[in-house]
């Protein structure tokens, strides 16, 4: 199906204009891949009516074909709807944070407790585990393995002791034992059931937790909005973390879980190994849902072209010696997206790294953004017109204020660009010539 989704949008690429009609040809196809992927089907009706619009409302851009600019579209919005950015744990300021996992049974809980701590650890933190789990058998025992593989202490009072008690006891335990983290490790059920979500919230209210992370198997296909909605209604749930990623789920539950609640998903689980937990991204997981192992890339390539042209344009405005300090600035954050220096360089062909000897490159790269530094103190008649500047010492000063750098900085840098705006000239100069060389009677 994947392939087919790839086939629909092939066929747009090339036409000049994104029609109504194929838009609707692109979206049934996304809508089954969406479905597919297990994304609840009230959700992937709400998106698909959304992204249809914002295609229509949307320009082509010139150097995108059509096909690409729809790609980019649903992508973009199913980033966006996962979050745009990654999100971690919030620590309290109190000196003890406390973080409540909650989640079905064999969600991945236990496991996850443990893969917390053991990264809390390796930051040094002083994570505590408290096993709340008194009814599953071995549920204890099952923690107490998990936190000696990870050198963790664990806090258990055994299983005739009321999981509201343990967990407020063990607020005490940590105050005494040094532990700056209580990770609550909770029961759970085969279903959502109103006892366990009283228990639950029962916890929530005597320990007051900074955290309450949802663990969600990411297997769970349809059903995954009525748990999610479930546990953040009676709960009011901070975050959710989604476990066994590693096995071959698109993960659709990742879309339907964050539609429904609007909680940052945080962390995944991809492996039953105390290490095999990573922070969430929200645009790997879009491509993973669409099942479009190449719909990153393309939408990369496309951004290569925008970017490509922008650089002509630029190079052309050099030559005709309009060049000034807004291009300068244009070329310096293409530069940038093109990555650190050293992998610039190295795409170089010819470019030999023993030709780097001597030369230091992150004072190369601190040079560059003083320079960005100082051209951003401009103000923009400024950077259009530079002699306002050459010609100003007040203006100078300003800038060298604004800039965090000094008078002679700025100096050097018109000189620089002087410099270059010559060379440009002379190069102008010689393309003429050339011409004339080879065209001219
Ligand atoms: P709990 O009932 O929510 O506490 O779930 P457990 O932590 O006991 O996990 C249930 C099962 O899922 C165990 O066999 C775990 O080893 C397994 N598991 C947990 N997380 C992952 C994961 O990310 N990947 C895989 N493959 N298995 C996992
Ligand atoms: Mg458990």
């Amino acid at each position: 199906l994947a392939s087919k989704l790839q086939e629909t949008l092939k066929k747009l690429k090339g036409k000049g204009k994104l029609s109504e009609k194929d838009i609707k040809e692109a979206m049934r196809e996304v809508k089954l891949a969406l479905l597919e992927a297990d994304v609840n089907y009230k959700i992937v009706k709400d998106f698909v009516k959304k992204v249809s619009e914002k295609c229509l409302g949307n320009e082509v851009l010139e150097s995108l074909t059509p096909g690409q600019q729809v790609i980019k579209i649903v992508n973009e919005e199913l980033t966006d709807l996962m979050g745009k950015t990654e999100s971690e744990i919030k620590y309290s300021s109190s000196g003890l944070t406390i973080i409540m996992l909650v989640g079905l049974q064999g969600a991945g809980k236990t496991t996850m407790a443990g893969k917390l701590a053991l990264q809390m650890r390796k930051r040094n933190k002083k994570p505590l585990l408290v096993a709340c789990d008194i009814y599953r058998p071995a549920a204890i025992k099952q923690l107490q393995v998990v936190g000696k593989s990870i050198e963790v202490p664990v806090f258990t009072m055994g299983d005739k002791v009321s999981p509201v008690d343990i967990a407020k006891a063990s607020i005490e335990h940590a105050k005494g034992n040094g532990n700056n983290v209580l990770i609550v490790d909770t029961a759970g059920r085969l279903h959502i059931d109103e006892n366990l979500m009283g228990e639950l919230s029962n916890i929530k209210d005597s320990i007051n937790p900074d955290e309450i992370l949802l663990v969600v198997d990411s297997m769970t296909g349809q059903d995954a909005v009525n748990v999610a909605e479930s546990f953040n209604n009676q709960l009011d749930i901070s975050g959710v973390i989604l476990t066994k990623l590693d096995g071959d789920t698109r993960g659709g539950a990742a879309l339907s879980i964050k539609a429904i609640t609007g909680k940052p998903i945080k962390f995944v689980g991809i492996g039953e190994k105390m290490n095999e937990i990573e922070v969430f991204h929200p645009d790997r997981m879009a491509s993973r849902i669409l099942g479009m192992g190449d719909v990153l890339s393309l939408i990369e390539k496309a951004q290569q072209s925008i970017d490509e042209k922008k650089a002509q344009e630029i190079g052309s405005r050099m030559l005709n010696n309009e060049f000034n300090f807004e291009d300068f600035l244009e070329a310096m954050s293409q530069m940038k997206k093109m990555g650190p220096l050293a992998k610039v360089l190295e795409m170089i062909p010819g470019f030999n790294s023993s030709q780097l000897k001597g030369v230091d490159l992150d004072q190369s790269e601190k040079e560059m953004a003083k320079v960005e530094a100082i051209i951003n103190s401009m103000t923009k008649k400024e950077r259009i017109n530079p002699n306002l500047v050459i010609s100003s010492s007040s203006r100078k000063k300003r800038i060298a204020k604004g800039s965090g750098t000094d008078v002679q900085q700025i100096n050097r840098l018109l000189k620089q660009f002087e410099a270059s705006r010559k060379m440009m000239k002379q190069m102008k100069g010689m393309q003429k010539g050339f011409k004339k060389g080879l065209f001219g009677k």
